[in-house]
């Protein structure tokens, strides 16, 4: 079974993460070692996510600049290479929350989605990389990071779905990664990389 990981910030900066599923928290100077025990410990799951601080940093932002209503935005990194290697997430790009009622949904505007199909495209065109809109992301800003019966209707194959929860019944904000697995959006280990 994956895990969500639960992120202490300190003003912008995330300084210590707990792992959900072992409860053991890990300052950032140890990420790099937390990183590489639950690589092991998790060697046989598929989907891991890596996420670049800074992104993750970006998106935390995100979430309470727009508070109370729920951000959005678009996950863009490397797909995974392998079953067990899961998609690196290298920038968060924030899109605008088109649905009516943004207070409890969230909708990312086709626009935006195709803005940034194009963009990767043209990098690795001339880069020759491998980027790609690998997932998405949104908030809860009263709840936890648990996906909401809409967010599981609403899930696709082969995507990632990111979730920050701003204020859940245990206080403070947790982070949430899933893909979907059958019917059910399924939690998958979420890595902080420096
Ligand atoms: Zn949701």
């Amino acid at each position: 079974m994956g895990h969500a990981a639960r992120f202490k910030i300190h003003g912008d900066d995330i300084v210590a993460y707990t792992n959900l599923r072992t409860q053991q928290s890990f300052g950032l100077v140890s990420v790099r070692h937390a990183y590489a025990r639950r690589w092991f410990l998790f060697s046989f799951l598929v989907g891991e996510v890596r996420i670049d601080r800074d992104a993750l940093t970006a998106i935390v932002a995100h979430a309470r600049r727009d508070a109370p209503n729920e951000c959005c935005g678009l996950l863009v990194g490397r797909p995974g290479e392998s079953a067990d290697a899961g998609p690196y997430v290298m920038e968060a790009i924030p899109a605008s929350n088109a649905a009516s009622d943004p207070a409890r949904r969230y909708e990312i505007s086709p626009i935006d989605y195709f803005a940034q199909i194009r963009r990767c495209r043209r990098i690795n065109e001339a880069q020759s990389e491998n980027f790609a809109v690998v997932g998405a992301y949104h908030s809860h800003p009263h709840g936890g990071p648990g996906a909401s019966e809409t967010d599981t209707a609403q899930a696709f194959r082969d995507f990632v779905f990111l979730i920050v929860g701003l204020g859940g019944t245990t206080g403070g904000m947790q982070i949430g990664a899933y893909t979907l697995n059958g019917d059910a959006l399924t939690p998958v280990p979420l890595t902080v990389v420096d």
